[in-house]
């Protein structure tokens, strides 16, 4: 009887243990997507990444003699029609860790077994389950470098190729239409734009890596930081839509140490930030939608969207040039450099007094490598109110930073087209992209700071000072 492959962030072949084990058993193979309703509730760029992940994912799998189903509903009932209309007896996927997903799931696993279907989760999102990293007293990690130190020597284990050809039932259920989801139609920006700086899908994704580690991770530690410059893996939306498994990305890694590259060590630091933001939303999954230290709940952060300040912040008109040239990379791409999330973050919660959930939900909807643990973990690192967070008081000086990171100015030639005479086209895109509600033109002069940046920090640090001495 065939099994289920029932695919959701994890769109690859290779490296993926429950179409390992489908393949070997010998069986049918039917794989399925489903548009349920936490696919539904992702961001416009989440969303429309995951309909070109999709499409690529489509296609490989047809090279391969199989097809993806692609189903729209409850993942439950969807799951539930196709075991009765295939005579599936097995239903299996890759674990994920969000609170939507794992109660989802959970719900999905305890119904299909009573109904006597053979449903079954395997790992492969992250290279160590997060209940499997435990301090000496059996709790959990809140701070980064001992939960570094406690997975350091861990084998995470060799990454699997990809099967040969994967048989399929005799007769394919019938399958949506991908066009028809329309997967993009929440992209304000439309997706061309942002499709000129992506390239999805698992080939990519290993070229990517490739290249990275020939030609990058040897000056990854002094580039990884310098947002002008390629210098980083780029490999985030691969990771959030599992285009490729951790496993490969720490393997390669590896194996660049073991060569006795520089860089390598830092890569697999960074990686583990991400096993770290899992294995935080995993214990305590509040810190996707509150403050993770209820202390900050007092805080006078703002929260209403309709504040001049806020929106200037979105239009990437804030009139600071490391915090514009950040949103408009993002606008753009659909990626952000790490430096530049940290400083745009910090400039929204501390220099405008904007709560860090107005930031996250801008991000979720903006960023094409969105991710909830890593999303919420960085807001709150840079907010303060997170486990092991950069304390409030340290203000990022956008002016400062953009002179250390960006000494020779290409981060914000490449994105501030204003005051240039021949803008580069990345710094031209960001125009074309915006919506035309916007009215932003880039003939118009390059505004004054929202607010000033001495000011902004005073006014950050008295009401942290203030609250500090109410407690
Ligand atoms: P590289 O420097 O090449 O690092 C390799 C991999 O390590 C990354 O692909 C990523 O998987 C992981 N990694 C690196 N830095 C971090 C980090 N600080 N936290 C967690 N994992 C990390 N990352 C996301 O993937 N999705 C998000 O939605 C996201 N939102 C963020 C929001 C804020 C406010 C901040 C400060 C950071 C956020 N990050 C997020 C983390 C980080 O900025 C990106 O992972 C990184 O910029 C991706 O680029 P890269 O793949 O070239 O990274």
């Amino acid at each position: 009887r065939p099994i289920i492959l029932w695919f959701r962030r994890d769109l690859r072949l290779a490296d993926h243990a429950a179409l390992t084990a489908a393949f070997e058993s010998g069986r049918p193979v039917i794989p399925v997507f489903v548009l349920d309703e936490v696919a539904e509730a992702l961001g416009a760029a989440p969303k429309w990444r995951l309909g070109k992940g999709l499409e690529v994912f489509a296609q490989a799998l047809e090279r391969r003699g199989s097809r993806l189903v692609l189903r729209r509903g409850k993942a439950l009932e969807v799951l539930r029609a196709l075991v009765q209309e295939t005579g599936a007896g097995a239903v299996w996927w890759s674990r994920l860790y969000d609170p939507a997903c794992v109660e989802r799931d959970t719900a999905v696993k305890a119904a299909l077994k009573d109904e006597g279907v053979d449903a079954r989760s395997f790992a492969g999102h992250l290279l160590f389950e997060p209940w499997t990293v435990e301090t000496g007293q059996g709790g959990y990690y809140k701070v980064y470098t001992p939960f570094w130190k406690a997975v350091q020597g861990r084998d995470p284990g060799q990454p699997r190729a990809a099967p040969g050809r994967i048989a399929g039932p005799q007769d394919w259920p019938a399958s949506d239409r991908l066009e028809d989801w329309a997967l993009g139609a929440a992209m304000l920006r439309g997706g061309e734009i942002v499709a000129r700086h992506t390239n999805a899908g698992e080939a990519a994704a290993q070229e990517r890596l490739d290249a990275f580690i020939e030609q990058g991770i040897d000056r990854y530690g002094e580039r990884r930081d310098m947002p002008g410059c390629d210098g980083t893996s780029r490999l985030s939306e691969y990771l959030a839509l599992g285009e490729i498994s951790p496993h490969r990305a720490w393997a390669a890694g590896q194996r660049a140490v073991e060569e006795g590259k520089a860089g390598a060590v830092t890569f697999l630091k960074e990686l583990v930030w991400r096993e770290f933001a899992y294995h935080l939303m995993h214990h305590t999954p509040h810190m996707l939608t509150d403050n993770w230290r209820s202390e900050w709940d007092a805080f006078p952060w703002q929260e209403d969207q309709r504040r001049s300040e806020v929106i200037a912040w979105k239009h990437a008109r804030t009139g600071v040039p490391f915090v514009d040239a950040g949103l408009r990379e993002m606008y753009v791409t659909g990626r952000m450099h790490n430096r530049a999330r940290m400083v745009v973050a910090s400039y929204l919660t501390k220099h405008l007094m904007v709560h860090w959930k107005v930031g996250l939900k801008w991000f979720e909807d903006c960023l094409t490598d969105w991710d909830p643990a890593s999303n919420a973990m960085g807001w709150q690192w840079v907010a303060g109110s997170g486990p092991d967070a950069a304390p409030y008081f340290r203000v990022f000086n956008p002016v400062t930073q953009l002179e250390k990171f960006d000494p020779r100015g290409l981060y914000a030639r490449a994105w501030i087209a204003e005051g240039q005479s021949m803008p580069p086209a990345t710094a031209l895109e960001y125009f074309d992209a915006v919506p035309r509600s916007w009215r932003l033109s880039p003939e118009a002069a390059y505004p004054a700071p929202v607010v000033g940046l001495a000011e902004g920090r005073d006014r950050a640090l008295a009401a942290y000072g203030a609250r500090e001495s109410a407690q």
